[in-house]
């Protein structure tokens, strides 16, 4: 296993750098200002095949897997973390097709959200189960020919351009909740789109909730058995946390450029302010965790790509563990660095008319969602339990 970047993914990287730069950069302070989704960034998706990356080739994919999508991840959110996220949400709902889909629903799905004529969201969240996700009140009936679904979904990022959402509900049997996995067509009938949320940041990422009444949903668009939600999601979120921690290392690069360059400008008591040692060794310290979170990021990556051309569906633990520790580091590094960021431009720091608030208030999602970093100490905790020492055998 590489230990970084293999010079195919360096040239790849190299690649993608230079479409944030010219694509992504110029428009990022708009997204965010006027809190729009960036319809043209997704135009520029499609036209790169951005989200073939990981579909398998025989679905018209390019099948490079999650190492490449962590530096698509990182690149774009150096810029903006709202154009991100469209990929990260393509790419979190359509995994449960791909780890847990029929040969027909692969062949009749891949090939068009590889190409993005099918867009889609993912809704597990809801009003009142958010981190303890089995306790969803959702409900799926079984009729005739499919399911009827009823309940509330809430944050579902991007469910204004999802064509399909992949969502969870339980089918009540004989005393037996089985949480099941659907794949809902938006034009279904009865299914409302509520308000859209108004954020803190990633302002360009339009996050909504929607409503299922007596929703019907056809059989040929549950996705596995049922019963098979809950570790459908699990395994999605395991496979797709390490992107979160390349947004977040990325949000924390992008705002690191920017402190650093100004720090080696600006002048204060005769010298720039980089060769204050409050100053530089900030700096320091910031460079230092944005490296170790991208190592754990790329390795937890290549791990699931490892495992992924092993055919399992569920991981093992110690992919899952670096999994959680990526986003969990990862994030944090985010937080803390985009905050020292603002710390290093001083009283400008605050001001809007400099980039470096956006990266702060984008960095603290990457806290929160695909799974809190609570919830992923838990995970890792639980790990932890069947550990021998501190070295996860390589
Ligand atoms: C911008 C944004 C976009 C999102 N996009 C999506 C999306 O596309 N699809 C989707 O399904 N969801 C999405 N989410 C939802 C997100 O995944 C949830 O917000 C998250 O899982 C936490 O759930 P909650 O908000 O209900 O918080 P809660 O689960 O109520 O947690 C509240 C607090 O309690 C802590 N906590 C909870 N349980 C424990 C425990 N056992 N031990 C210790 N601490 C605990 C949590 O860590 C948190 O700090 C999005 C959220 C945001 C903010």
């Amino acid at each position: 296993m590489p230990l970084f970047l293999t010079s195919e993914e360096i040239a790849f990287q190299n690649k993608i750098r230079e479409f944030a730069k010219k694509i992504v950069q110029p428009r990022a302070k708009k997204i965010d200002q006027n809190g729009e989704f960036p319809y043209d960034i997704l135009e520029e998706f499609k036209k790169i095949d951005i989200f073939k990356i990981n579909i398998p080739k025989k679905y018209g994919g390019l099948e490079l897997g999650f190492v490449y999508l962590c530096i698509i991840m990182e690149e774009i959110s150096k810029f903006c973390a709202s154009s991100s996220l469209i990929l990260q949400v393509q790419e979190t709902a359509s995994q449960v097709i791909k780890i847990a889909g029929s040969e027909e629903q692969k062949e009749r799905f891949l090939p068009k959200i590889g190409t993005g004529d099918i867009m889609l969201a993912f809704a597990l969240t809801e009003p009142k189960s958010g981190s303890d996700a089995q306790s969803i009140r959702s409900s799926a009936k079984k009729v005739d020919g499919g399911y009827i679904l009823n309940g509330t979904k809430c944050f579902v990022s991007n469910g204004n351009v999802a064509d399909y959402f992949v969502t969870f509900a339980k089918i009540k049997e004989e005393g037996n909740e089985k949480i099941t996995c659907f794949l809902v067509p938006k034009k279904s009938k009865g299914l409302r789109m509520g308000v859209i949320r108004d954020k803190m940041g990633l302002r360009g990422s339009i996050t909504t909730e929607f409503f299922m009444k007596d929703v019907f949903v056809d059989e040929s668009l549950r996705i596995g058995k049922e019963g098979m939600g809950f570790l459908i999601a699990l395994s999605t979120l395991d496979r797709t946390r390490p992107m979160i921690g390349a947004q977040a290392v990325g949000i924390a690069g992008g705002a690191f450029d920017y402190a650093l360059k100004y720090s080696q400008k600006r002048i204060q008591f005769g010298k720039p302010i980089l060769h204050h040692e409050g100053v530089g060794f900030m700096l320091a310290d910031m460079i230092t965790k944005i490296e170790a979170a991208r190592l754990l990021v790329y390795k937890a990556a290549r791990l699931i790509d490892k495992e992924t051309k092993e055919g399992k569906l569920r991981f093992s633990k110690k992919a899952t563990m670096y999994s959680a520790m990526s986003k969990m580091f990862a994030s944090e590094t985010a937080t803390e660095v985009t905050s020292s960021a603002v710390q290093i431009l001083g009283g400008y720091g605050y001001m809007r008319d400099f980039i470096l608030e956006r990266y702060m208030r984008d960095a603290k999602v990457t806290q929160i969602y695909e799974g809190t970093n609570q919830i992923q100490r838990y995970v890792i905790m639980n790990i932890m339990k069947d550990l021998k020492n501190h070295l996860l055998e390589e």
